[in-house]
Order: C-alpha cells, then structure tokens, then sequence
C-alpha cells in the first residue's frame, strides 16, 4: 500500500488533530504518502482531497477541532454516493482509508469496506458511545470542560445556597455525565441507562439541605432528560431555589487534555500499521493499556457498556 487517505466525519472532537498529526507523521515515516479528504465523505464525493506532507500538521496537536473539516453527507449513504467516493479515491491512488470519527462514521466505512476498499476506523466522539473501546479520543477532554464548570457553579451555588441542574451532552450516551458527576462531586447523576426517580433525587436533596448542605449539583445527561424539566420538577417538590445550565458545544471544543493527545496519537499511528499489514475492515481501540485492533462489523452490531460500578460508586460517595 503506497497511499493512504484520512478523513473526520460526524461531529468534531478534541484530539482529532492528533489523531490526523499521528497518521500523517506515521504515514511518511512508513515511506508512504498520505492524503487528506477536507468535510468528511462530503468532500470525499465532491473530490476535496489533498496531499499532505510532514508540515500540513506541524503546530496542531495542541488544537480542538479538526483541520481536514468535518461535515455530515446524506448522499454517502446512497450506492451512487458511495461509489463516486471510491472511484475519487482511485483517481488519487489512495489504496486505504482512515475514518476519524463516530459510529455512523463507520457505518459508512464499513460500506466502502465491503464494495473492497480497505477501511480502518479511529474512535473519534466526545460521547464515549463507540463499543470494544474503553475510551475515545475527546471523550477525556469534554469530562475535563464540564468538571471546570461544575467547580465555577459550585463557587456560585455555595454563595446563594443555591441547587444547580446541567444538563451534559452525550446523545444517548450517559459516560459524560457518570465521569463527569463522579470527578465533579454530584449529588445525583441522571443517565440514559439508569432509570430515575425523581422524588428520591428531591428526597435526598432535602436530607442534604437539614444536614446543613449550602449547594447541590445535579448533574443529567441529555438522553435522560431535559435539563430544564428536572430543575422545574425539583423547584416544584423542595421550594428550592433552583438554576439550570445547559453546557452545550462549549463541550466539543478546546485544547485537547495530554490523555486525549496520547490516546490519537497511539490510535492514528497503529491504523497506519494495519493498513500497512494489509489489515482492513477494523478499528482501533483501547483496551485497558492496550492498543487493538476489532472488527468494524463486531464493533457495529454491538453496544457500548455502560459501568455500573462506577455509577453506584457516585452514589455511595454522594450519600
Ligand atoms: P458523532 O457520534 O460525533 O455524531 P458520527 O460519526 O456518529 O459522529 P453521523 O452523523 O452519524 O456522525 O455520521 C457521519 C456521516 O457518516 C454521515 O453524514 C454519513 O455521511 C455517514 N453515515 C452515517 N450512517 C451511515 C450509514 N448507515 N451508511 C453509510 N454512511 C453513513
């Protein structure tokens, strides 16, 4: 294999800089040229594709976002979309392709895997969704953005005496919220896998309060509920003074934690080696210290699993 190609697709996460530094770098270190689809299969369509070299990436591995851009493409989902991408891939010589990106990300590079292009995905999400990997790349940034509010309200909360409700991202994904609600001290963590009862939370809250407690954070994911009908259900039941923030896209973006660079940087760079190995289908995860390689086929029919441990462990400490 003499050229490989690498795009972002779905949503933007912290780390994809690294991830596409650590294929390009990797890439010509291999002896190998690499080129870069801008928009994601939007562009991959419409021909957007273009040489990179050692320099294209040279002061990004510090940058959120993604240089290649990032797009959403209904057309790829089509058999003609599909085609137009690997008869441009061809016309480029490019015999391998790096999707950085989500799980419909690489639906669409399993599509072109099984038409006989080799494919191989990288775990690009802030939600933490993507099965057969402990983490993603962004995952660690976005916990680390909503842990530095969570200490901003707490300063606030404690100062009114205040309950705060925010509502995390993660589609239906609760890993923001659990992580997020553990580091960040929570009173109570409303995810997607776990049903809630809203007059438990309200009775814990009350019990906080008679014990002399100046401020409760209730953290809640946005596939549990909205963040805004939990502050309005709990205003409702304790006459608590109740806030609510919805933290939004500040979440996606900002300069990616020393985890999150590691983690693309290692996940880039041995998509390069399978690649090179004649590996294709797969994607590259982590598990526990280790970097591997599963199929896109098993990754897909799959969900991720939810830790209930560390759930029951944010309400034991929050007791
Ligand atoms: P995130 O989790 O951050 O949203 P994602 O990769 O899941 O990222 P999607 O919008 O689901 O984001 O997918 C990105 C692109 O992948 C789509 O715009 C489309 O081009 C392609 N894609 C998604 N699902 C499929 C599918 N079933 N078949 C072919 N292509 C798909």
């Amino acid at each position: 294999m003499k050229r490989i190609g690498v795009l972002t697709s779905g949503g933007d996460a912290p780390g994809m800089n690294a991830a596409i530094r650590a294929v390009v770098r990797k890439s010509i270190f291999m002896g190998r040229e690499v080129f870069g689809i801008h928009r994601g299969y939007l562009g991959l369509i419409n021909g957007e594709i273009k040489k990179m070299n050692l320099g294209s990436v040279a002061d990004i591995i510090h940058r959120g976002g993604t240089i290649l851009l990032t797009a959403r493409c209904e057309e790829f989902k089509t058999e003609e979309g599909q085609q137009k991408a690997i008869d441009n891939l061809r016309k480029y010589g490019i015999e391998g392709l790096i999707v950085i990106g989500g799980d419909g990300s690489f639906r669409g590079a399993l599509d072109l895997g099984k038409r006989g292009f080799p494919v191989i995905g990288v775990p690009g999400t802030i939600d933490n969704d993507i099965p057969c990997t402990d983490y993603s790349i962004g995952f660690d940034t976005a916990i680390n953005t909503v842990i530095e509010i969570i200490n901003k309200i707490r300063d606030t909360a404690t100062s009114h005496e205040r309950t705060f409700v925010i509502e995390v991202m993660g589609r239906d994904s609760g890993w923001i919220a659990l992580e997020s609600g553990l580091a960040g001290g929570a009173e109570s963590i409303l995810v997607p896998e776990v049903k809630f009862n809203i007059e438990q939370i309200c009775d814990k809250l009350l019990k906080g309060y008679r014990r002399g407690k100046l401020h409760s954070i209730i953290i809640v994911a946005e596939g549990a509920a909205r963040g805004f009908d939990i502050g309005e259900a709990i205003k409702e039941r304790t006459g608590f003074e109740t806030r609510v923030t919805v933290l939004g896209h500040i979440q996606r973006g900002g300069t990616p934690t020393a985890m999150d660079r590691i983690l693309a940087s290692r996940l880039g760079a041995k998509a390069v080696d399978l690649l090179i190995q004649g590996e294709r289908n797969k994607m590259v995860g982590i598990k526990g210290k280790d970097i591997v390689a599963i199929d896109l086929d098993k990754v897909l029919s799959e969900k991720k699993e939810f830790d209930f441990n560390i759930y029951e462990l944010a309400n034991t400490l929050s007791i």
